[in-house]
């Protein structure tokens, strides 16, 4: 039985001491892989020289977040658009992220819808995997999507509203949930309706969870198997039902098999 990270952010400052902790967290706990997703160029960067250490284990995301379209170097936007498509091309990397939009960044709307536009212009023609920051802009989002040819969606952190998530599905766009899934009504409402085949796990570390049974420590991987028992509780499934289930969601959305 293996356990998936599909949404960590291991080049994050606040990891910098940690990843060799980490790693080995997600080892002792079965997480057989871990997706590092990117905020901006350095970020990306970061991401696969963690890959080429944690080889086998991390798997790098690149991208530029909706919350950093406003502080983006010169050229920037292009480079990553290039470093993207080289390894896209080399197979160095599982995805496209993390990108998307924010609605509580208005005053810079223009610019994100810019960034985005952008990079799901180059996941249509590289045919690729994105993964998708949509915080107060999910039913927007789910409406703009299909104009892209894009399989592969994954909606991190999907938390409303509702009526987005049976054109989400229907699409055939994924959704991952976290360390929420154990004390969030809102949460687990989400959980119980999304069928469990478009259903990933993440932790979004380094985001702390101040709620039992996390009390604001150190997110780890292996938070993971809190969020597997929580969709088994929610969905009156066994833990390793679940597990398995997402594993293979996971193999197929990233097109990796797991080791
Ligand atoms: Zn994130």
């Amino acid at each position: 039985m293996k356990l998936v990270d599909a949404h960590i952010h291991l080049s994050d400052m606040e990891y910098a001491k940690h990843t060799d902790e980490l790693v080995e967290d997600a080892k002792n706990s079965g997480v057989a892989a871990l997706v590092s997703n990117s905020m901006d160029l350095e970020t990306s960067i970061r991401n696969l020289q963690l890959a080429e250490k944690y080889s086998g284990i991390v798997y790098p995301a690149l991208g530029i977040h909706p919350w950093n379209v406003n502080v983006l170097k010169e050229n920037e936007l292009e480079e990553t658009l290039k470093l993207i498509s080289d390894h896209a091309q080399k197979k160095t990397i599982v995805a496209i992220g993390e990108i998307g939009l924010d609605s509580k960044y208005e005053n810079i709307w223009d610019k994100q819808l810019m960034v985005f536009n952008n990079m799901l212009q180059l996941a249509e023609k590289l045919q690729f995997p994105v993964i998708v920051h949509s915080r107060g802009t999910t039913a927007k989002i789910v409406e703009m999507l299909p104009s892209y040819n894009l399989k592969r969606v994954l909606l991190h952190w999907f938390s409303y509203p509702l009526t987005a998530l049976s054109d989400t599905v229907a699409h055939g766009y994924s959704i991952t949930e976290g360390p929420p899934a154990a004390y969030s009504s809102g949460i687990r409402e989400v959980v119980e309706k999304v069928p469990l085949t478009n259903l990933l796990t993440e932790t979004d570390g380094p985001v702390k969870y101040w709620k039992p049974p996390f009390n604001g420590q150190l997110t780890k991987p292996s938070f993971i198997s809190n969020v597997v028992k929580a969709i088994a509780e929610v969905k009156s499934i066994s833990f390793a039902d679940v597990a398995e289930q997402v594993t293979r969601n996971f193999e197929k959305f990233f097109n990796i098999t797991l080791t």
